[in-house]
């Protein structure tokens, strides 16, 4: 018991001991002993009764306790529960304050916050912002299915996805069209989802510049380079033989930026592209041609292996596809050194097909593979630049497959070769049609 509990006990006993004495020696004078002990007694209980009666009645009514003045244990009672109760409500104030402060903080947010009970799918709270991105209205909506609320936007299909959920990259605000917005959704508790919606506009308009500029700084050079090419093409070097290295060398590089220019068109065009064309892609006249074009390429420097037996057909834009997959050739053909071999390969991948393109060649470091498909993305500058390339192939692919909904997969080791493999999904391959057109690539 701490020092000042026990110094209240032995003062309520000393006063009790006390009482009892007092009555003791008034009984004795008047000579009433036990009457006057049994009536003090009867007090006593009487009292301790009424004090535990008064505490009971002030913790039932969850009143607010004061201080209390005084000794004894009553009185100590009473100041414990005066300072249990201090302390919780100093407790709640905090947890109330912080609480404030987070909601103050989530609600000064630009970006629109609204938390979605995970099950019901139904919005429990939610920022100003979500006025002015989502049209979210405050009491409105409270309560409200989000499906509903943002109807504009495929909601059910994306939180369906729950934790897997990719982030919904450009999507028109339901306010205004004109606003985009990036939307990801945060499962932070078992019951609870976080959906924060993000005006991105601004990155978009900047996006939209940056492939202006692109596109049309590629379309002015167009030109001249034709110029320049044709003029350097019309030059003889048996005329100067002193020459002949400077024009070669002229030559190659002119060709490698038209390449280039070209290439970067090609992006261009395509990411302008939200779908493409869809058409019967018939795979034997294009299995065809890629080896055609990878013999081309290779000058009988590799043996050139093509298989083909899915009898299945592709769905999508012939010319896109056949740049994808000519891409992938050129560079089993640039990557891999003389002597090597290259495969070509359309088989059936469960309900779908994949396109491999394989090489012995020089493989490609692990750490480099996460990033090989970005633009100018190169693993040796020097091997590229000699191999003759532009570092847009590999972006060129993965645009094309993207707007085939395909997935790149690549697999390499280094000094052993890689594998380039484009998978379509079962919405994109069809039975072998026999009486379809041939295909004619680069014409
Ligand atoms: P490039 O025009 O430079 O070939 P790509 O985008 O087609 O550009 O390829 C990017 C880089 O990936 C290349 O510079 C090369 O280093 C590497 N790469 C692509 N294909 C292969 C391959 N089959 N074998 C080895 N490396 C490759």
């Amino acid at each position: 018991m701490p020092p000042r509990a026990q110094n209240a006990w032995l003062r309520t006993l000393g006063a009790l001991a006390a009482l009892l004495a007092a009555a003791v020696v008034v009984g004795l004078l008047i000579g009433q002993v036990w009457p006057v002990l049994a009536i003090t007694a009867l007090g006593i209980v009487i009292w301790h009764y009424w004090r535990l009666r008064g505490v009971l009645t002030r913790l039932t009514a969850r009143q607010r306790l004061s201080p209390p003045q005084g000794e004894g244990i009553w009185n100590e009672l009473d100041r414990l529960l005066y300072r249990g109760q201090d302390e919780m409500r100093g407790r709640k104030r905090r947890l109330v304050d912080m609480l404030r402060a987070y909601r103050a903080a989530a609600a000064a947010l630009p970006d629109a916050v609204v938390v979605v009970e995970r099950n019901s799918q139904r919005v429990q709270w939610f920022n100003e912002a979500a006025t002015t991105l989502l049209g979210l209205e405050y009491p409105r909506d409270i309560g409200a299915p989000i499906g509903d609320r943002l109807h504009s936007l495929p909601m059910s299909r994306w939180l369906a996805q729950g934790r897997n959920a990719e982030p919904l990259m450009d999507a028109p605000s339901p306010v205004s069209a004109e606003t985009r917005i990036n939307m990801r959704l945060i499962p932070y508790s078992e019951e609870l989802w976080l959906l924060v919606a993000r005006d991105v506009s601004k990155l978009m308009r900047l996006e939209q510049v940056r492939r202006d500029f692109v596109a049309n700084v590629s379309h002015e050079l167009r030109t001249p380079l034709t110029v320049i090419h044709g003029y350097l093409e019309m030059l003889d070097p048996a005329e100067k033989p002193e020459w002949a290295p400077m024009l070669t060398e002229m030559q190659r590089q002119s060709q490698r930026m038209t390449q280039l220019v070209e290439d970067l068109l090609t992006l261009s065009r395509l990411e302008a592209q939200d779908r493409l064309p869809d058409e019967s892609v018939a795979m034997s006249p294009m299995m065809t041609t890629l080896k055609r074009e990878a013999e081309a390429l290779s000058q009988h420097r590799h043996q050139i292996a093509v298989e083909d037996d899915t009898q299945l057909d592709l769905w999508g834009s012939t010319k896109e596809l056949h740049s994808a997959f000519s891409n992938l050739v050129s560079n089993a053909v640039r990557y891999t050194p003389a002597g090597g071999s290259i495969g070509i390969r359309f088989e059936r991948d469960g309900d779908g097909a994949v396109l491999r393109v394989s090489d012995s060649g020089y493989g490609i470091p692990a750490a480099h593979l996460p990033r090989i498909t970005e633009r100018f993305y190169r693993v040796s500058t020097s091997r590229t630049r000699e191999s003759g390339g532009t570092g847009l192939g590999l972006s060129i692919v993965k645009h094309v497959l993207n707007l085939h909904q395909a997935r790149l997969e690549i697999q390499s080791e280094v000094g052993r070769g890689s594998t380039f493999s484009c998978h379509f999904g079962a919405e994109r391959v069809h039975p072998r049609d026999h009486a379809a057109p041939l295909f004619a690539a680069g014409k």
